[in-house]
């Protein structure tokens, strides 16, 4: 295994115009596990999340609110942080793109690229779509309207800068054959064909986009929201100076949505490349969530709200559905049914019912029981396949291989006949149990750091990677101290 001393992951900083959906829970509780796993093996752990918060929608919506752009992103922003709160979502960074220092950060950006010649300034025309920012070109357009919304597009031109995408062609093909740079596969092939398909050059300022950053290179000019937000990796560590940049770049996992691949696994490494900063390991690009099949969209009005889950069902109980129902990077369909079928199921069967018999067991066993024996259960635990899965940035299988022990643990108790046994035969399986136990309240944590915790606390253990792993000595030697239910069923 590939030990990692530093590790540095970030979500997408979200547009401060959006409604945060489960979607982008789903981002975020990935990113959130991959750092509390990292952290729990031991590894220097730097992990961001934050907001986008410039740009022509933002102008419209706060002035459509009767609101200043400034009150209107903080007013957004805050939103965000309760969510990310309510989620146990452990960033030790929250980035906004109206901070000051961000602010430098992109024009310092802008200038180390300006003096590698890679900006030159040109005519732009071409069909632009208000809602995404986004220019189309002819071919692009669908039924004469925005390929992604569907909305009316106007020809606009206007002077701009662009970036010269175009050079870094040969370098990106030959960076994609060294690397597998996107998860899953088939996205970096995607990717990979589009750059072999030939690079056109784009434009990063706007002069009629006002609530952006200024371009250093000429007062005129306004610095594109998306430049402007993809350098947040950098400005999060307070790049260019600051200690956290030199101990942490460059960034291990870009957590981000399938849409804005891209610029993720194109544009970013090419400015990179420019700037002479080293590129991102992993771009891990999820897809989407569908409700009852259907796409989510605010006009269908079928988004799903993860506050109005996490009061229903708890933060640990969404968590673990957004991670076990669909394979990491996957698109996924989300209904509540499945999601209650998981807690009933899963939750309360599984592991609920197992935390809570073997407890039972250990109390009725009486104060002066030991919990002694040979090692049975811990051989059924796939560590070796755990940590690979995790390594390897596939944290749905991780979570499978948990389930799977869970299940094990279940079976051992009910082919053992654990509530019929007594003295030796008893402590040996009380052994086996109670240590399964404290070795899975360690492994969810990373999932479902409430339950881990509480799991933990049950068996008077603590929540330590080198203690994951059956004691050699053959005891259990933590202090029982039974709980309620982990898990409510839920009726239907
Ligand atoms: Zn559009």
């Amino acid at each position: 295994m590939i030990t990692i001393s530093k590790f540095y992951i970030t979500t997408p900083i979200y547009y401060a115009n959006d409604k945060l959906h489960i979607g982008h829970a789903t981002s975020n509780v990935i990113a959130d596990v991959l750092a509390r796993w990292h952290r729990l093996i031991g590894d220097d752990v730097f992990f961001v999340t934050g907001s986008d918060e410039h740009g022509e929608k933002i102008e419209k919506s706060a002035a459509a609110a009767g609101m200043q752009n400034i009150d209107f992103v903080d007013y957004e922003v805050r939103k965000f942080k309760e969510l990310w709160q309510r989620l146990n979502i452990s960033n030790d960074c929250f980035i906004r793109t109206t901070e000051k220092a961000h602010e430098e950060a992109v024009k310092a950006f802008i200038e180390i690229i300006g003096r590698n010649q890679d900006i030159y300034k040109a005519k732009y025309s071409g069909w632009y779509c208000v809602h995404e920012e986004t220019f189309w070109t002819e071919l692009e357009l669908k039924n004469g309207k925005c390929p992604e919304c569907g909305r009316e597009v106007k020809i606009l031109e206007e002077d701009a800068y662009f970036f010269r995408l175009g050079k870094y062609q040969g370098r990106l093909l030959e960076f994609y054959n060294k690397n597998s740079f996107v998860l899953p596969p088939y996205r970096q092939k995607e990717m990979f064909n589009r750059i072999a398909g030939g690079l056109r050059d784009i434009s990063i300022t706007r002069p009629s986009v006002k609530w952006a950053i200024k371009f250093p290179l000429d007062q005129d000019q306004y610095i594109y929201v998306w430049v402007d937000a993809l350098v947040n990796y950098l400005s999060a560590l307070g790049w260019p100076n600051g200690a956290n940049f030199k101990r942490f770049w460059p960034p291990d996992v870009h957590v981000i949505g399938k849409d804005i691949n891209w610029f993720h696994s194109v544009v970013w490494p090419a400015l990179l490349m420019s700037s002479g900063l080293q590129l991102p390991s992993t771009i891990l690009a999820t897809g989407f969530w569908t409700v009852n099949n259907e796409k989510m969209s605010k006009s269908k009005g079928n988004v799903v709200d993860p506050i109005a889950l996490i009061d229903k069902y708890s933060a640990d109980a969404l968590r673990y559905f957004l991670i076990r129902e669909k394979g990491t990077g996957e698109d996924g369909s989300f209904s509540e049914d499945a999601f209650i079928a998981r807690i009933n199921g899963e939750l309360v069967a599984d592991l609920g019912n197992l935390v809570y018999r073997v407890l039972t067991l250990a109390e009725k066993a009486g104060e002066d029981a030991k919990f002694e024996g040979r090692n049975e259960l811990g051989k059924k635990l796939e560590m070796e396949k755990l940590e690979k899965s995790m390594e390897g940035i596939d944290i749905n299988s991780g979570l499978n291989a948990i389930w799977q022990f869970i299940r094990e643990a279940n079976k051992y108790v009910n082919e053992n006949k654990a509530w019929a046994l007594h003295g030796a035969e008893l402590s040996n399986a009380l052994y086996n149990l109670l240590e399964a136990c404290r070795v899975i309240s360690i492994l969810i944590y990373p999932f479902m750091p409430e339950t881990g915790e509480k799991i933990a606390a049950q068996l008077g253990a603590k929540i330590e990677f080198r203690q994951c792993a059956f004691s050699p000595d053959g005891k259990f030697s933590g202090k029982i101290k039974k709980g309620g239910y982990l898990f409510k069923k839920i009726k239907v």
